[in-house]
């Protein structure tokens, strides 16, 4: 964590480091989170409070400039791992947090790890602590509304205070005020950030219940006022779905109306009911709406296969292998999804002189050696001397192969080469010659430009997951979107899609949690191209069984899933006592289900990893549900999708996507 989120940052002070590197985070965490200790974020602790993303601590440390000798004070103790990163470093320490309990936890954590350098108090620290007065350094862990008085008062001549101020309680910029020998006091802005509110009585008035969100805006959700009453709303407006492969869609898809774009997302990667749903819905938009194809959440090289043998297209046997083998397999190699792309096979060869055939495309960023392999392999057979040139670029990247993570982090060191030019070249490169080349087979220059594309993409998505969890989720979903974009494009100026992804892809990122963090996603980029032509569907399961790991890299397990969160939608949908449904919400008929279910709440959101022992924390989130989907889609009980197996490969044809020949 230090080296991956500190350093390759551009945190260098050695003694920060040095610090980061001895103190145990999961020593300040309660013991249901230790796991999560290294990861770069803040997390929840006692008395609704936060301990600090260890990039900020480090940050904030940075910024006082502390040397062997100083003496600091700091504001806003909470579980004390700041307070011991300080300890590291200077050489007395005093630290104040208002919440008694926080306090003496912190003290005594402190105290066994062997801090005898630090001193807790309990009580106010806007006021600071001024019998140990004059400090070196100050540093408040909480964000108030202008820099209190009392610990300019108490900052040494040469001291620096560094502290997050704001005019509301939920954004602030990190100030540095330095006092200079003149008396003067400097100030510097350091960058935006977002800490719990520092209350007190030179920083804000006592807790105050938030006010009345307009729409989602990030505050913390209330406990719901009347969920009965939600709940009873919900299975009045709830159209009921009887069995899933003869449910009646014709209502769903008027309300799709003329749509260009229909997103349906899934709540977990592992629920047979979501994805049997799902592909009647797209069968139905594909023969009664004429939507050209899908896009899923899946390597672009693997669904192109798929894709081929969907839309019958000719040298099957240069096709064969086995199309998403790759952690975690069970995602696509499934019973559902072979039901479906069986489907959409035996349509096309139906409808081969009347539709278009339909056709089945990945969306996804993960296949960055697989899309050379491709791009070189294309060069090869239709331009030589081009594939001699691309072979030359893609050399850069080449050593990385094994672990393109790797390559990120090496890249930003400074240390080795940054690829970008190499690849955003051999796009352009592709680009320019399409006259040239489209003519020869439309559908293979298309898979070619699309893995130049999404290795230039990828170039870039791992050296930005080293500066943070949004840059890189954002291009993620941006290449996904422009993917979506390139495919609509390809497919004429009347093409339609059906896009399969997460829901935490598919729901507009403005209306939840991710929004207010500043990431966005496909169903935002979406309805922000394409306005009301964007159909947004969620699904939603309170208990059952789903396929999943307990960690990434490891084998797929069906697990439990545990009945919803008292606070969550899933809660209030499982108390409607209703089986399985449709709820529409972008203008259901009775106007006030979308009014009364905006104040956000819990939703739940299980992908490939299901960790059920901390499900609040690693798999809650807040969102406004009406705001996120035009349309959910509920399912009580839901039990795990079915795998492929490799031994069921007999019982399909060589040149079956899933199954190569004789595997
Ligand atoms: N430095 C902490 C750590 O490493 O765990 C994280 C601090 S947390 C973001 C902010 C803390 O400031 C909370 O524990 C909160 O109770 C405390 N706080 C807010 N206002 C305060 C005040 N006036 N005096 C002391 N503590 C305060």
């Amino acid at each position: 964590m230090v080296n991956a989120h500190i350093v390759a940052r551009g945190i260098r002070d050695a003694a920060v480091v040095a610090a980061m590197q001895s103190v145990p985070r999961e020593a300040f965490l309660p013991p249901e989170l230790e796991e999560f200790a290294y990861e770069d974020c803040p997390l929840p602790i006692q008395k609704g409070q936060t301990i600090s993303q260890p990039y900020i601590v480090a940050l904030m440390t940075a910024a006082l400039r502390l040397g062997p000798n100083d003496r600091v004070l700091e504001i806003g103790t909470g579980s004390g791992y700041a307070a011991a990163i300080l300890a590291r470093i200077a050489r007395e320490v005093y630290t104040i947090e208002r919440h008694a309990p926080l306090a003496e936890l912190a003290e005594e954590r402190l105290r066994e790890l062997g801090f005898a350098n630090v001193r807790v108090l309990r009580g106010d620290g806007t006021l600071g602590w001024p019998e140990h007065a004059p400090y070196d350094a100050i540093v408040v862990a909480a964000g108030g509304p202008t820099v209190p008085q009392a610990l300019l008062d108490q900052l040494a001549v040469g001291g620096r205070l560094v502290i997050p101020v704001g005019e509301g309680r939920e954004l602030q910029t990190l100030v540095r005020v330095t006092r200079e020998a003149s008396g003067e006091m400097r100030r510097e802005e350091l960058g935006d950030v977002r800490f719990v509110p520092l209350i007190g009585a030179q920083g804000w008035a006592g807790d105050q219940p938030a006010p009345e969100p307009p729409a989602w805006d990030g505050r913390v959700v209330r406990p719901p006022r009347h969920p009965e009453a939600l709940s009873h709303l919900i299975s009045e407006a709830a159209v009921p779905i009887e069995a899933i492969e003869s449910s009646d869609l014709g209502a769903l898809i008027e309300r799709i109306g003329d749509a260009r774009v229909v997103l349906i997302g899934e709540a977990t990667h592992g629920t047979s009911e979501f994805y049997r749903m799902r592909a009647e819905i797209t069968k139905a938009l594909i023969e009664k709406r004429g939507f050209d194809f899908v896009a899923i959440e899946g390597d672009w090289p693997d669904a192109a296969r798929v894709n081929r043998w969907v839309q019958g297209l000719g040298d099957g046997a240069a096709l064969l292998g086995d199309a998403f083998a790759r952690f975690p397999t069970w995602m696509w190699r499934n019973h559902e999804t072979l039901s479906f792309i069986g489907w959409l096979r035996e349509r096309n060869e139906k409808a081969r002189d009347t539709a278009r055939p339909g056709g089945f495309y990945g969306l996804d960023l993960y296949s960055m050696f697989t899309s050379i392999h491709a791009v070189l392999g294309y060069l090869d057979r239709i331009d030589p001397s081009v594939a001699e040139i691309a072979r030359e670029r893609y050399s850069c990247l080449t050593p990385w192969q094994a672990d393109p993570q790797a390559y990120g982090r090496a890249a930003i060191s400074g240390r080795y080469r940054v690829c970008e030019a190499e690849a955003v070249a051999m796009l352009r490169d592709l680009l320019e010659r399409r006259l040239k080349y489209v003519g020869e087979d439309p559908e293979r220059y298309l898979d070619a430009v699309q893995n130049a594309a999404l290795v230039a993409n990828a170039e870039r998505h791992y050296r930005a997951m080293y500066y943070g969890a949004n840059e890189s989720w954002n291009l993620r979903d941006q290449h996904m979107f422009q993917t979506l974009q390139t495919l609509l494009a390809f497919r004429g100026p009347d093409a339609k899609a059906v896009v399969w992804e997460h829901n935490s892809h598919v729901g507009d990122a403005r209306a939840t949690e991710m929004g207010v963090r500043g990431q966005t996603n496909v169903g935002r980029l979406c309805r922000e191209r394409f306005g009301e032509s964007a159909f947004l569907i969620g699904f939603g399961t309170d208990h059952g069984t789903v396929a999943a790991a307990n960690d990434w890299d490891q084998p797929m397990q069906v697990m439990r899933v545990r009945p919803a969160h008292p606070e969550s939608y899933e809660r209030l949908c499982h108390d409607s006592g209703r089986p399985a449904f449709l709820l529409h919400l972008r203008e259901p008929e009775r106007p006030e289900v979308r009014t009364e279910l905006a104040e956000p709440r819990l939703e739940r959101a299980i992908g490939v990893v299901y960790r059920p022992d901390t499900e609040l924390q690693s798999h809650y989130f807040h969102a406004s549900l009406p705001h996120q989907f035009d349309e959910l889609i509920w399912f009580d009980e839901t039990r795990a999708l079915q795998p492929v197996t490799r031994v069921e490969s007999s019982r399909f044809p060589g040149d079956h996507p899933f199954f190569p020949a004789g595997a």
